[in-house]
């Protein structure tokens, strides 16, 4: 029903759509807590403007467990997820993406514990085989032991995961399915307290469009993104996140019909109110849709389709 609105939805370019973030959340640092039967999460102390109060590693199951999205390679951080799971024997090191706050203490955590690493392949992996995209803020050591794809089942004593391949985020970004509590364990695709950046070349405006409607498909009961909160209801979130995203490309082609051509001034005119740190990684996001646009033929750049491009309608 949400989606066959979704789908007729033609927005006001000023409209703004609400998502049901919630900000709320709080937990203490470097202590696991349990959320969930199956579930313990461990805060990272490496609060910022895109990880909110920091990296929430997931530990799931009791005795022989799997450990999702690791953390910073951080000294402190370490020594919390050491001593977190003392007397846990860890089976399986998921990795939802390459990004440094997610994937860097994998490699820690496979010295002391001998689990194999999974995750799609290194960073850049859903652009090129060989993952060759560098650039910042990604993890360019991560190599996982066992590369996965969508679909797959990862099993384990107490769980038993279904990988989503979800690229848009980054290109090798894959989510894991908690089969026993019909959790989705979603990484930065879809996050309770804002939205996720979108960052060419590895990120893709078209890709992660195509992955939020993936989602949409599926009938999982609770999100467990890796920063904040749960996100219950996770369906009705994902429609609200993906109208949002059409209203932002309303907006830049509405700024391109009335002459704005440049990233920068359609920062300044659609991101009103954004914190100054954001802006960047705001600017990043103009620039994929605007790729997408391009590739649907509904845009044209005057020059190199990049941030200091000149665009225009076609
Ligand atoms: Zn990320």
């Amino acid at each position: 029903m949400f989606r066959a609105v979704l789908l007729t939805l033609r927005l006001p370019p000023r409209a703004e759509m609400s998502i049901p973030f919630d900000r709320n959340f709080d937990a203490p640092y470097e202590r696991p807590v349990e959320v969930a039967p199956r579930i313990r999460r461990l805060l990272t102390n490496n609060p910022g403007p895109f990880t909110f109060k920091g990296t929430g590693v997931a530990i799931v199951g009791r005795g022989k467990v799997a450990v999702i999205d690791p953390g910073p390679d951080d000294p402190a951080h370490r020594e919390a997820l050491r001593n977190a799971l003392r007397g846990e024997t860890v089976t399986h090191i998921l990795v939802t993406h390459t990004h440094r706050d997610h994937s860097p203490a994998a490699r820690a955590l496979k010295e002391w514990t001998g689990a194999p690493t999974y995750g799609f392949g290194p960073h850049g992996a859903g652009k090129a085989e060989e993952g060759i995209v560098v650039e910042e803020g990604g993890d360019m050591d991560f190599v996982p032991d066992i590369r996965v794809r969508n679909g797959d089942v990862i099993a384990g004593e107490d769980f038993t995961f279904e990988c989503v391949h979800t690229p848009g985020h980054t290109s090798n970004h894959i989510c894991y399915a908690l089969k026993e509590e019909k959790a989705l364990f979603c990484g930065d695709h879809v996050m309770g307290w804002s939205t996720t950046v979108v960052a060419p070349p590895d990120g893709d405006m078209g890709d992660y469009l195509a992955s939020l409607r993936k989602l949409l498909s599926r009938d999982d009961a609770v999100y467990w993104p890796t920063h904040g909160g749960p996100i219950h209801d996770p369906q009705a979130f994902v429609a609200a996140y993906l109208a949002h995203r059409l209203e932002r490309e309303a907006q830049i082609v509405a700024a391109l019909k009335d002459g704005v051509t440049d990233i920068l001034s359609m920062v300044e005119r659609i991101y009103i109110g954004l914190d100054p740190r954001l802006k960047p990684a705001a600017g990043l996001s103009v620039l994929a849709h605007l790729l997408l646009l391009i590739k649907q033929g509904r845009v044209a750049a005057e020059n190199a389709a990049g941030l200091s491009g000149r665009f225009s309608l076609t």
